[in-house]
C-alpha cells in the first residue's frame, strides 16, 4: 500500500518535473525571444540613424563639388580659351589641375560649344581624352542646353559608376561647357562610416559600395513582437539588418547594414540565463522539497520506533512468561511483572544483583549452572526448556522451565533469561498420569469382562445354533420316519397283497431317499472342497438346472428372462456344485415370490465376463430381502421360512462352495425383488496343469 502510494507521488513528482521543465523551456524561448527583438529593435533604431547620418554625409560631399563646374565658368582664363585662335590651353591645363587637387574631384574639363575638349586637369596621364569629342554625353547636351548638367555613368566590367557635373560657359555668347568628374568610389573618403553601406541607381546600377564583401542573398523578413518587419540579408559574416532609403531627388537608393549578432548573442544569454536561473530553482524547489521529506520520514521513524519501543514494552509487561534481562556479567538488569510474580520479588529488590540469587543458588540444577557460570564467556550454549527447581522470595521452591539466550542482534547487551512456572502443569500432568493408571486398570477389567461375556455369547450362539439344527434335523427325519413307520405297520398287514405291499415299499423307499437327501446336504459341510477342478460348461448346467425347474415355473405362471451366452463358457469346479448354486439360488427365488400374486419374473443374467472370472446375477421380482436380516442370510440354519419348510442350509452351501471354487456371493441392492450376484472363476484361469486340489 505504501509502495504504491510512493510509486503514485513519485509518478506525480515526476509529471511535474517536466511540466516544470516545458515551463522553463518555455519561458528561456520566450525571453530569449523578447530580449532578441527588443536588442533588433535598438539596432534597428540604430541602423535608421546611420542612414541619416550616411545620407547627410554623402549630400554633403556632393554640394562639395557641385559648384566646381560653376567655379570654372567664371575662370577668365577658362572664358580666354573659349575665344577663337586661344592659345592658352596650357594655362587653363594647369589651372584646372591645381583646382582639381584642391577640390579633391577626379577630373575637370573645358568643352567648347561642340564638345570639343580644349582643357583638362589630368592632361599628364590621359592624353588621349582631348581628342575624343563629348558632344553626345548627356552632361555636355544639358549643359549646352543651358542648365547644370549632373550624369552617372557606370563603367560595367570594372563595376565603378563616375558622377559628372556641368555647367554651361559664357562669354559674350554659349561658348563651351565646363565638367568636372568625379570616380564615386572617391566618396569613401568624403564619408567617416565603418559599416556596410550601398548606394545604387534607379536602374539598380552600382553606384557605391564601402565593403567589397557587400551580401549578396537575401533572406526572408523577420516580424518582431511589436509588428515591425524586418528585412534580412546574409553575407559572408552572417546575417545582417538591412535599411534602405530612396532619395526622390536624385533617384538613388541608399542601404546600410547592421550586424545582428549582437542581438542573437544577447537572446542566447537571455534565454540561457532563465533556462540556467529555471533549472537552478528547480533544484533548489526539489532539494528543499527532498530535505523536507527527509526530516518528515525522520520524524515518522523515530515516532515508529517510540512507538514499537511502547509496545515492545507492553508485549514484556504484559507477558505471561517471566522475562529477565542480564548483562554479559550477569547481573539483573530488567525483569517484567510475570518474572516478579513468579519468583516473589520487586525490581529495586533485584536489580544488579546476580542471576544465581534470584533463580535460588540452593535450587539450581546442574545444567542451569553450567550456564550461568558461562555467562559472558565464549563456552556458552543457550539453554532451551530446561525444567528445574526455582526459589521464591519467601524460600518456597517450585517447578520452572528455563530458557538462555544471547541477544541476537546486540550480542553485548547480554542475555534474555525466560521463565515458566510449571507447578500447575506438574499437577495436571500428575492428575492425568493418576487417570491413566486407573483408567488402564478399568479398561483391563473391563476387557476381561468382556471377552468373558463374548465367550459365554459364542458358546450359547452355538448352542443355538446347534438348537436349530437339531430341531430341524430331527424334525425333517422324524416326518419321513414317522411315515415309515406307518408304512411298516400297514406293510405287515399286506404281506399276502403283493402289488399292494410293492406299493407300500416303494413309499417307504422316498422316504429314505428324503432323509438321504438331508444327510446328504449335511454331508456338503463335511466335504467341503471338490476333489478335482474340471471344466464345466456353464450354459449345459444351467440348461440342466432349469430343466428340472419346468413343472415349478409352470405352476407359478412364472417368466423366464435367460439368454444362453453366444459362447459356451466353461468355469472351473465340478458339475454337482454348480448344480447345487443355481437349484438354491431358483428355488429360493421360486419360493419366495409364490407368497406373491403373479406375475414372476426371473431373471438369469451374465453381467460380464472377464480374463479370469465370470459375473452372474440371479435376480427376481418378488418381495425381496429386509436389510437388517441380510448379514445373517449366508449363516447356516438361518431361514425365516416356517419350520418344515426350509432347513436354512441353501444360502450357506452356496456361500461355501463359491468359496471353495475361488468366487463369491453378494446380495445387490434393487427396487423390487432380490438379486443375488455370483462370482465364478473360469476354467481357463484355475490352475489346469495339476488340477489336483489340494486340501
Ligand atoms: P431356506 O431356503 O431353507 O430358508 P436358505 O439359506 O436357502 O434357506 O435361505 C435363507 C433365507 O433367505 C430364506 O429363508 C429366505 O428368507 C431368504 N431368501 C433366500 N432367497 C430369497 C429370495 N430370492 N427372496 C427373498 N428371500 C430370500
Amino acid at each position: 500500500m505504501a509502495r504504491e502510494t510512493s510509486g503514485r507521488s513519485s509518478y506525480s513528482i515526476g509529471g511535474l518535473a517536466f511540466l516544470y521543465i516545458l515551463l522553463v523551456a518555455g519561458l528561456a524561448w520566450f525571453a530569449g525571444s523578447w530580449s532578441r527583438d527588443w536588442a533588433l529593435a535598438r539596432l534597428q533604431v540604430q541602423g535608421s540613424d546611420r542612414l541619416l547620418t550616411s545620407i547627410s554625409q554623402m549630400r554633403l560631399a556632393l554640394d562639395q563639388y557641385s559648384y566646381l563646374p560653376f567655379l570654372l565658368t567664371q575662370n577668365t582664363d577658362v572664358h580666354r580659351l573659349l575665344q577663337p585662335e586661344s592659345t592658352h590651353q596650357a594655362t587653363v591645363n594647369r589651372v584646372l589641375e591645381q583646382i582639381n587637387l584642391v577640390a579633391g574631384s577626379s577630373a575637370l574639363f573645358v568643352l567648347d560649344a561642340e564638345g570639343k575638349p580644349l582643357a583638362f586637369s589630368n592632361w599628364r596621364e590621359e592624353q588621349a581624352f582631348p581628342l575624343e569629342s563629348q558632344r553626345d554625353q548627356g552632361y555636355f547636351r544639358q549643359a549646352i542646353a543651358g542648365e547644370q548638367g549632373f550624369e552617372l555613368q557606370f563603367y560595367a566590367p570594372q563595376g565603378y559608376a563616375r558622377l559628372y557635373m556641368s555647367a554651361p560657359v559664357y562669354t559674350d555668347r554659349l561658348a563651351g561647357v565646363a565638367v568636372m568628374r568625379l570616380d564615386m568610389s572617391q566618396l569613401r573618403e568624403q564619408l567617416a562610416i565603418e559599416y556596410p553601406l550601398v548606394i545604387r541607381a534607379a536602374d539598380g546600377q552600382l553606384i557605391f559600395k564601402s565593403d567589397t564583401h557587400w551580401p549578396q542573398t537575401r533572406e526572408a523578413p523577420l516580424e518582431l513582437n511589436n509588428g515591425t518587419v524586418l528585412e534580412r540579408v546574409r553575407g559572408d559574416a552572417g546575417v545582417s539588418l538591412q535599411q534602405s532609403v530612396q532619395l526622390d531627388d536624385l533617384g538613388w537608393s541608399v542601404s546600410v547594414l547592421t550586424d545582428i549578432r549582437p542581438a542573437q548573442y544577447r537572446a542566447r544569454v537571455v534565454g540561457g540565463s532563465v533556462l540556467g536561473g529555471g533549472v537552478a530553482l528547480g533544484l533548489l524547489l526539489l532539494y528543499l522539497r527532498e530535505s523536507r521529506q527527509k526530516r518528515r520520514l525522520q520524524l515518522e521513524r523515530m515516532q515508529e520506533r517510540a512507538r514499537s519501543e511502547q509496545q515492545q514494552r507492553d508485549i514484556i509487561n504484559t507477558a505471561q512468561v517471566g522475562l529477565i534481562h542480564v548483562d554479559p556479567c550477569g547481573q539483573v538488569q530488567l525483569i517484567n511483572p510475570m518474572a516478579m510474580q513468579i519468583f516473589g520479588v520487586s525490581v529495586e529488590h533485584i536489580r544488579n544483583q546476580s542471576i544465581l540469587r534470584l533463580l535460588g543458588e540452593g535450587f539450581t540444577a546442574l545444567p542451569l549452572k553450567q550456564a550461568l557460570g558461562a555467562l559472558g564467556t565464549d563456552r556458552f550454549r543457550p539453554l532451551t526448556g530446561l525444567e528445574a527447581v526455582g526459589q521464591r522470595g519467601d524460600g518456597s521452591a517450585f517447578p520452572m522451565m528455563v530458557s538462555i539466550r544471547q541477544m541476537t542482534h546486540h550480542p553485548e547487551l547480554g542475555y534474555l533469561v525466560t521463565v515458566i512456572d510449571i507447578s500447575r502443569r506438574k499437577r495436571l500432568e500428575q492428575a492425568l498420569r493418576e487417570a491413566n493408571e486407573s483408567l488402564e486398570q478399568k479398561v483391563v477389567a473391563r476387557t476381561r469382562a468382556l471377552e468373558e461375556a463374548q465367550a459365554e455369547l459364542v458358546q450359547a450362539g452355538k448352542l443355538a445354533a446347534l438348537g436349530r439344527m437339531s430341531a430341524s434335523v430331527v424334525h425333517e427325519l422324524n416326518q419321513p420316519m414317522t411315515a415309515m413307520r406307518t408304512y411298516l405297520a400297514i406293510a405287515e398287514r399286506l404281506l399276502a397283497q403283493p402289488e399292494a405291499l410293492n406299493k407300500n415299499l416303494k413309499q417307504q423307499e422316498q422316504m429314505l431317499d428324503r432323509m438321504a437327501l438331508i444327510t446328504g446336504q449335511l454331508k456338503i459341510f463335511a466335504y467341503r472342497k471338490p476333489e478335482r477342478i474340471e471344466p464345466v460348461s456353464l450354459q449345459q448346467v444351467t440348461t440342466q438346472v432349469l430343466q428340472m425347474f419346468r413343472g415349478r415355473f409352470e405352476e407359478l405362471a412364472l417368466q423366464l428372462h435367460y439368454t444362453p451366452p453366444p459362447v459356451d463358457l466353461l468355469v472351473a469346479g465340478d458339475n454337482a456344485r454348480y448344480e447345487q448354486v443355481l437349484i438354491n439360488l431358483i428355488k429360493n427365488a421360486c419360493d419366495a415370490m409364490s407368497s406373491l400374486p403373479g406375475p414372476h419374473h426371473l431373471w438369469l443374467e451374465l453381467v460380464n465376463t472377464g480374463e479370469r472370472s465370470i459375473i452372474f446375477d440371479v435376480r427376481d421380482n418378488g418381495p425381496g430381502i429386509d436389510a437388517d436380516i441380510r448379514e445373517q442370510l449366508f449363516e447356516p440354519f438361518f431361514t425365516t421360512k416356517e419350520v418344515g419348510q426350509g432347513l436354512g442350509l441353501g444360502l450357506a452351501i452356496v456361500s461355501s462352495i463359491l468359496r471353495d471354487l475361488g468366487g463369491d456371493i453378494r446380495i445387490l441392492d434393487t427396487s423390487e425383488g432380490a438379486c443375488f450376484r455370483i462370482k465364478v472363476p473360469l476354467y481357463a484361469a484355475a490352475d489346469q496343469g495339476n488340477s489336483e486340489v489340494k486340501a
